[in-house]
């Protein structure tokens, strides 16, 4: 069941939407060789309640952790480890949700880790292409799979693929709510969109094949062929006025963010 929301509460997800989104980026400030993904899981969990929210995602199916923080050929869902030292090179994409006054905001990006290699950095740019693409169809009458087509055409001209496995989703009290947002598709099918709708975009782009297999700790997606993926995301509500950016912060949706593509 797709539940619309009001402008009034639309205009109540923003808080949850900017907490979110402040968080990324602030954890993007952070992302350089030599720290570890559970010490920026640390920093996002207590910048999250600091600001007067919950990380949405701890203890979420299970998920012992703020943040999914996925380096290289993970896609999604990557668990944050002492372990895992960022390294000269790696992107990481970092997916981050806040839960403020019962609303959810979720956001994720694609950081480089230090200097990106050539393919990395062409990638993460058509990845956020990708989303803004996506984003200019979550308009009033269009379909789901206007929004699906806008990404997958994109992405499979420059050869890339796009993940079939995990789709993007509704967004409201919970972090999942219908329609499933897939960000591939045929222009004209799927569900229509309406005003109230809020729905998180989120493409997931490989830089060789789509298919993915998870890890044994029953979380982490990774390309089965081992080649790099990319992950952007925003938290966006359908208007008559177009598609308005919840996880949107003071500095804009759209501005360039340390270490990342802008
Ligand atoms: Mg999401």
């Amino acid at each position: 069941m797709i539940i619309r929301k009001t402008p009034e509460e639309i205009e109540q997800m923003k808080a949850a939407g900017s907490v979110a989104k402040a968080a990324l980026r602030h954890v993007g400030s952070m992302v350089r060789p030599g720290v570890s993904t559970l010490e920026l899981d640390q920093v996002a969990e207590s910048f999250i309640r600091i600001h007067g929210a919950e990380p949405t995602f701890k203890g979420y199916g299970g998920f012992p952790a703020s943040i999914c923080a996925s380096v290289n050929e993970q896609v999604v869902h990557g668990i944050p480890s002492p372990d895992r030292i960022l390294q000269e090179g790696d992107i990481v994409s970092i997916d981050v949700g806040a839960t403020k006054d019962g609303w959810v905001g979720d956001n994720a990006w694609t950081f480089y880790v230090g200097e990106p290699s050539r393919e990395a950095k062409e990638l993460c740019e058509v990845t956020h292409d990708c989303l803004r693409a996506a984003i200019k169809q979550a308009v009033p009458g269009n379909r789901i799979g206007d929004v699906g087509a806008a990404c997958q055409e994109l992405a499979e001209r420059h050869g890339f693929g796009v993940l079939r496995d995990y789709v993007g989703h509704g967004v409201g009290h919970e972090m999942h709510e219908d329609p499933n947002v897939p960000n591939y598709g045929r222009h004209g099918r799927g569900v229509r969109l309406e005003a109230g709708m809020v729905i998180a975009i989120e493409p997931m782009i490989c830089a060789g094949s789509y298919r993915v297999r998870v890890s044994p700790n029953g979380w982490t997606v990774s390309t089965a062929d081992g080649k790099l993926a990319a992950h952007y995301e925003n938290t966006i509500a359908i208007t008559e006025e177009g598609p308005v950016i919840l996880t949107a912060d003071d500095e804009g949706p759209w501005c360039a963010m340390e270490g990342g593509a802008a």
